[in-house]
């Protein structure tokens, strides 16, 4: 009797500048069944030729899905599907996935995919990727793991609210604690980073996922989204406990320092609990991440003059945090967007133009060239003014004595430095 030949199903992610782990590709791969399917993970951040190895592994395959982000990823996942096209014409079943949920083809939208219960879905199998070269593109053994989908929010500039219809799934945090256990273990892990878009959403699991981490004796540091009114909410017992769990910093979307703004934004978050998370992380020397972007449509020059100073504000109260300010770009499907496009914003019309719109170092129309200038001046001195580093004191001291003074002219520091270190083009 001749040996059964698993069809191949063959899984690209695109060359990006981050290394987070392809954890989409990694749940596709995980739900289909191994006797019955061979399972082939590619990703362009560490293969030297792409295109070549994906058309060698899609012959006789059934089907090559690509992942891909927005902005420069597009590129090379046009270059691969492209490439893999022209070598297997024919490659799959030959059956179309029109009208399959959550799809858009050619032929039209189906029906959304409604959300599924997590706990009903396998565990990730982390065998399909090679998760040494992420540790080590990282230079640090962080894995990337995530245990929930959606969010109930309902910021007007995000695509979370139309994917997800505010719906929210998450792991149970026995699952949570029995699977964390197991890789931390497996894989000598030093720190989860939860891709979770809202993972404080019920403060119950957080606080039993703790539980579990104890009664386990895991001890790996975790890193997590919080908004800044959950933090409020959950208290600082809860956040306390999170700490002594594991938990080493925060993401927290602020957005802007204008509250006019934030209303607009539909961000459901007030800038006094803004300040009040952050004394809370402050108190706790918890590590936070506070992102910020400027540039929306029409956006004051007042509100831009606040989103700053309070960026300064929350960066000069820890060391430990951090104030990453983007520029707005108009993702569709969203209320901001399509304010944008009925006053006559033009989206990019074409696979490649969505490539050359990238979210990292680009600006929207709404920014003026000065006011573009300004910004990623105040950016790098409010970076460097907080910053510890024994060797870094003189640079410390110049975009220390900048940020107080607020004076940004001239800045030669920030040339110096960065004809040594470019600074990051595109994601
Ligand atoms: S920005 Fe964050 S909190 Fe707001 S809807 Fe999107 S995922 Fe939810």
């Amino acid at each position: 009797m001749a040996a059964y030949v698993r069809p191949r199903v063959v899984l690209y992610n695109p060359k990006a500048v981050f290394h987070t782990m392809p954890l989409a590709l990694v749940a596709l791969g995980s739900m289909l069944d191994r006797r019955r399917f061979e399972v082939v993970i590619i990703d362009g951040r560490f293969e030297p030729d792409a295109a070549r190895r994906v058309v060698a592994e899609a012959r006789g395959a059934v089907c090559v899905g690509v992942t891909v982000l927005t902005g420069a990823p597009i590129h090379d996942a046009l270059a691969v599907s492209r490439a893999v096209k022209a070598a297997h014409p024919h490659v799959g079943a030959g059956r179309s996935v029109e009208g399959c949920a959550g799809t858009v083809t050619r032929a039209g939208t189906a029906a959304p995919r409604p959300l599924r219960d997590l706990n009903a879905l396998p565990p990730h199998d982390y065998s399909l990727i090679a998760v040494e070269r992420y540790f080590g593109a990282k230079n640090k053994r962080q894995l990337d793991y995530v245990s929930s989908q959606g969010c109930r929010f309902r910021c007007a500039f995000c695509a979370d609210p139309a994917v997800f219809a505010r719906g929210w799934t998450g792991l149970g945090p026995n699952r949570m604690g029995e699977e964390i256990a197991d890789l931390a273990l497996r894989y000598r892990v030093d720190e989860i980073a939860f891709q979770d878009e809202t993972f404080f959403t019920h403060p119950a699991r957080v606080a039993e996922f703790c539980d579990e981490l104890r009664r386990r004796r895991v001890r790996v540091r975790w890193t997590a989204t919080l908004r800044a009114d959950q933090a409020c909410r959950m208290g600082e017992p809860l956040l306390r406990t999170a700490i002594d769990a594991g938990l080493s910093r925060v993401m927290i979307g602020v957005e802007a320092g204008s509250q006019a703004t934030l209303d607009r934004l539909k961000k459901d978050l007030r800038l006094e609990q803004v300040l009040a998370a952050a004394e809370l992380c402050a108190r706790h020397r918890l590590g936070a991440i506070f992102n910020f972007i400027v540039g929306f449509p029409d956006e004051p020059e007042s509100s831009i003059e606040a989103t700053l100073a309070l960026a300064k504000r929350l960066r000069r109260m820890h060391e430990a945090f951090e104030t990453p300010i983007f520029y707005y770009r108009p993702y569709p499907g969203n209320p901001l967007a399509d304010e944008a496009s009925n006053q006559g914003y033009v989206f990019p019309q074409t696979l490649e133009a969505w490539a050359d719109f990238d979210y990292v170092g680009q600006s929207g129309p709404w920014v003026t060239a000065r006011r573009r200038r300004e910004v990623e001046r105040f950016k790098f001195y409010v970076r460097h003014a907080w910053k510890p580093g024994r060797w870094r004191w003189p640079l410390r001291t110049a975009a220390r004595w900048r940020c107080e003074h607020d004076w940004y002219g001239l800045p030669l520091e920030k040339s110096l430095v960065e004809l040594v270190k470019r600074p990051q083009q595109v994601s």
